[in-house]
Order: structure tokens, then sequence, then C-alpha cells
């Protein structure tokens, strides 16, 4: 068989050569060690948590050593393309500060080595696939999908290994004039690889995650080019990455039982293999056993998930780390202002057998990150996402930001800062009553009657000044207490509870009902000096009126 001549019999158009494409797209002018990686996902409307830890295990690990982050868009799959999607994957990983040095944009293509949109380089692909034919590696097939459904039947049926290999690769040795009569008739064809391996050979290999494995050679003449001259993922890996000087392939594990033939196919292509970083599955527990997270079942696996619910970006890396490298909360115990590119990440460290995904962990490292943020910040976080999510509440947070800063404040900066919120859904229950629109009406203890509450509230507004600090306004509510013979003795209460109808706590409980409607708040005297005088006194007066 004369591979030339089937070579530019199939490929006529394709002018270029591999040595151009070498030379247009040199090797990178990085620092030794530095780790060029990529994203590399299709664009199917649905970004989900297992591209974000991809995303950040390629991030830290291309700009901790110097070199670059690239987004390649994979959108081979038009079947599976939803409008928008890309729009919504660069929106996304945007939103989630995955910060790339080049690759697909919003406004088209930023850097040397593209196009960065995979169905933008057919030609490229070609170039290689055509070398591939001319040097017998690659050949047509023209099985049609009966054809190839028949043939899986019968391995079925004789109990083998599906797919196109040995004696059931029928296209693989034909003749010239079969595939010329093929083409004369128009029938479509794919273009397949011609395996030289045989699964009686294994070798070891050696992934960043998964240590040392054992491969099996792949021995299926797998498709490179579909009908339509677009390349299979397995292809358009091997050229892009090689083109694009990919030195770390970081990637799910679902690639492992394909990795047989990557390896194969970049030595096919003469190209230098990238190591690789074969990242786990994200799991969950259900019920007692763990089980992938998936996508029709688990709302959470979307990243759109953690934004309606109000987590911050940064609580959300912030746990991702937690997860991928076993060490970072420690780093992160002694060191709780640094920021988290500060941490040593090692993708050795990250568990081969994936990680088990644990909302109520998450909840709790987003309280903490919540709580290191100054008002500032929570504010302009909190301001964004009530503006998406909740505009009524947003609205009020916009009109008076050093009102809205104020309530913020309360309890942050010291050593031990509050922790009230998760989540921004939380804002509103938390600070909602000091917006008047906000504020519920309380519903007092019954063990108290109305008199009581209302003597305690009178009684308040009588001494009530503005201007005392902290220790004068609480000695003033201690003062009630015991005009009303309730106790400012706790032991003495807790020894005799039936010696005493109430305590100072009580009293304060019926000061802050009436105030914030609720009988948890911040520090009640902060929310005064926050309401002012007036509103103070107007919410505690229309309670006396209730009553
Ligand atoms: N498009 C592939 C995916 O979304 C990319 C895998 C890779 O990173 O190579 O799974």
């Amino acid at each position: 068989m004369d591979y030339q001549a089937l070579a530019n019999l199939l490929f006529p158009n394709v002018s270029d050569t591999p040595e151009t494409l070498e030379e247009k797209y040199p090797l990178r002018n990085v620092p030794e060690g530095a780790v060029i990686t990529r994203m590399a996902p299709s664009p199917t409307g649905f970004v989900h948590l297992g591209n974000l830890v991809q995303g950040l295990t390629s991030e830290r690990m291309a700009h901790q050593s110097g070199g670059v982050l690239f987004l390649r868009v994979e959108d081979t799959d038009a079947k599976r393309e939803v409008p928008g999607a890309v729009e919504v994957l660069i929106n996304t990983l945007k939103h989630y500060g995955i910060q790339f040095d080049e690759g697909a944009t919003i406004d088209g293509d930023a850097g040397l080595y593209g196009p960065y949109r995979q169905r933008q380089r057919a030609a490229i692909y070609h170039v290689y696939a055509k070398k591939l034919v001319s040097e017998g590696q690659a050949y047509p097939c023209f099985c049609t999908e009966e054809e190839l459904g028949a043939m899986r039947e019968k391995q079925e049926a004789n109990k083998e290994t599906t797919g196109y290999y040995g004696d059931y690769a029928i296209w693989r040795d034909r003749s010239m004039e079969d595939i010329q009569a093929q083409l004369d008739a128009g029938n479509p064809w794919v273009l397949r690889f011609r395996s030289t391996g045989s699964i009686e050979n294994q070798f070891k290999f050696d992934d960043l995650v998964k240590g040392k494995l054992t491969i099996t050679e792949n021995n299926v003449d797998h498709v490179l080019l579909k009908s339509d001259g677009i390349p299979t993922y397995h292809f358009a890996h091997a050229v892009d990455d090689h083109l694009m000087r990919t030195t770390h392939v970081v990637r799910g594990d679902e690639w492992l039982p394909t990795l047989p033939f990557h390896i194969q196919l970049f030595k096919a292509l003469g190209f230098k293999l990238p190591k690789y970083v074969h990242i786990g599955p994200l799991m969950k527990m259900d019920g007692t056993s763990k089980r992938k997270l998936s996508k029709r079942k688990d709302p959470e696996l979307a990243l759109t998930f953690y934004k309606a619910e109000g987590f911050p970006v940064a609580a959300v890396y912030e746990y991702i780390m937690t997860l991928l490298n076993s060490n970072y909360e420690d780093w992160r115990r002694a060191n709780p202002t640094a920021p988290a590119t500060d941490f040593a990440f090692s993708p050795k460290k990250l568990n081969p057998a994936g990680n088990l995904f644990d909302y109520a962990k998450l909840t709790d490292v987003s309280k903490n990150v919540i709580a290191m943020m100054d008002a500032e910040s929570v504010y302009d976080l909190l301001l964004e996402w009530a503006k998406e999510f909740d505009p009524d509440f947003g609205a009020k947070l916009e009109a008076d930001p050093a009102y809205a800063k104020a309530i913020l404040a309360i309890g942050r900066g010291g050593k031990k800062p509050r922790k009230d919120m998760a989540v921004w859904t939380e804002a509103k229950p938390y600070m909602g009553f000091f917006y008047d629109e906000y504020l519920q009406i309380p519903v007092f203890d019954e063990k108290f009657s109305a008199e009581t509450v209302k003597a305690a509230l009178g009684k308040f507004l009588e001494k009530f000044d503005i201007s005392d600090d902290s220790g004068v306004w609480f000695d003033k509510v201690k003062a009630i207490t015991e005009e009303l013979g309730f106790t400012t003795d706790m032991k003495a209460y807790k020894a005799d509870p039936t010696a005493f109808p109430g305590t100072v706590a009580d009293v304060s409980t019926f000061i802050r009902q009436a105030t914030t409607g609720k009988t948890n708040s911040p520090d009640l005297y902060t929310v005064m000096q926050i309401l002012g005088y007036d509103r103070t006194v107007a919410r505690i007066k229309a309670v006396l009126e209730s009553l």
C-alpha cells in the first residue's frame, strides 16, 4: 500500500506540515520546572465542583512554579453543546477567581498558542492525521453504525471484549481500490488509529496522584477523526497538549481507562508525553455508603448552587483547598490571615481515591472565612449577592452603605470574631431587624405577664440615655431588674429558681425583643447605638402600646 498516496487522497487540502506547526508554536520560554497546564472543559452549560477542583489544582501547580495556565474549550461534541455554554463556562470560572494567563475569553482568544476552541483547530488536526496516514499509522474506516452494532452483538454473544480490534478491524488492511470505491460512492468514513499494542503486554507508569500504575497496552483501533473531520477527545488531547506545550495534564480519573491509548498516541505522533495528574471523584455519603456526586441527584454539584446559596468564593476556595491537601487546615490555623496562595500546594497530597464532599464542613469553613473578613468586604460581597438573589434587601443595603457597614462591623476585628453567617442567605435573618420593614413583632415568653414586660420596658425608657457607655447602660438594666423584684444574682437563682420571678437575663430579653423583635441579636448596647435614640425609643414605645 502506498500510504503517502492514501494520505494525499484523504487529505488533499492539507498544505501545512508538522514542522511548520512546531515552528509556529515553539517551546515556551519558562523557567526550569515551570508547569504549563490547562483547563480543558467541554461547554455543556453545567459547570461543576469537579471543574473547580481540577481548576484549582491546575492553577496552583502552574502559578506556584512560575508556569502558565490556559483555558481550552473542548467543543468537539457539537451535539452536547447548549447555546451560551461557553460564556457560562468562562464567566463561572472567572467568578471563582481562576486566573488564566491565556486561552479562550469572552472576547475571543488571548495568547500565541491558539486557537483555543477546538472546533477552530480542524486544519491543525488534519496535518497530524495526514502524517499518521502517510506513515501507515492510521486508516479510513467505512463501517456503518449497523455493521458496528452487529459486531458488538457478536462480541457480546461470544463473551469477547467489545471494540474495533484484531480480526474485527475490517478496514485495517483494505486495498486502495476498496477505499477509492467507497470514496467514489460518497460514503462517510472515520479515521482510525492502527494500534500495534497487545493486551499481553504491560508496563509501569507513574501518575502524580495515583502513583505507580501497571498499564496494559491498548490493542483497539480507536477513532481519531469522526466522519465530519472533527477529532475525538483522544486525538485532540494529544495534538493540542503537544502544540500548546502542556507539561502536566490535570484531569478527572474517568480518563484512566483510555490513558494506555493516549500514551500510545503520543508515541506514534513523536510527541513527548506530558506528566499526568488524575484526580479522583468527589463523593458524598448516601446513608451509610459513599457514592459519586451525581448531576441528576445532587444540586450541590453545580457551581451555581454555591452562588445562589451565598457562599463567598473565598469560602468555596478555602474548602476545596482543605479537601485537596490534608495539611492545609494546619497551615491555615498557623497562618489565619495569609492569602491561600502562600500555601505550598502539592498534587502528591491529593487523595488518589477521591474526596468526600461534606456540606457541614463547607459551612463551617465559610463561617470562619466570613468572620475573618472586614466589614467593608462583607458589605461588598453581600450586596453583590443580594442584588441578584434578594433585590429588596440589596436596595436597603445600598441605600445607606455607612449604616449597613456599621451593622456588619459588629463583633469583627477582635481576637474572637463573631461567626454569625456561613452564607449570605443568613444575613437577612441575622441583621434584617435593623431595617424597619423587616422588623418582626416580638412574642414574649408566656411565663411573664404583659404587665411585667410593660413595667420593665417603661422603666427602661425612663432611664435610657444614648450617651451612656455600655457599663452605665448595663447598670441601669440591673437597677430595673432589682426594682422589679427580679435578681441579678444568677448563682442564687440557679440554687432556687422559685425564689425569684426572673433574672437580669429575662429583663434584657424583654428589652432585646422590643428593640429587635428577636430573642437573639448581636450585642444589644451596640444595636441601640446603631439604631440611635429616636428609633430605639420608637420601637420600644410601639411594643408598649401593643401590649
Ligand atoms: N473535555 C474533557 C472533559 O471535560 C477534558 C479532560 C482534560 O482535561 O483533558 O472531561
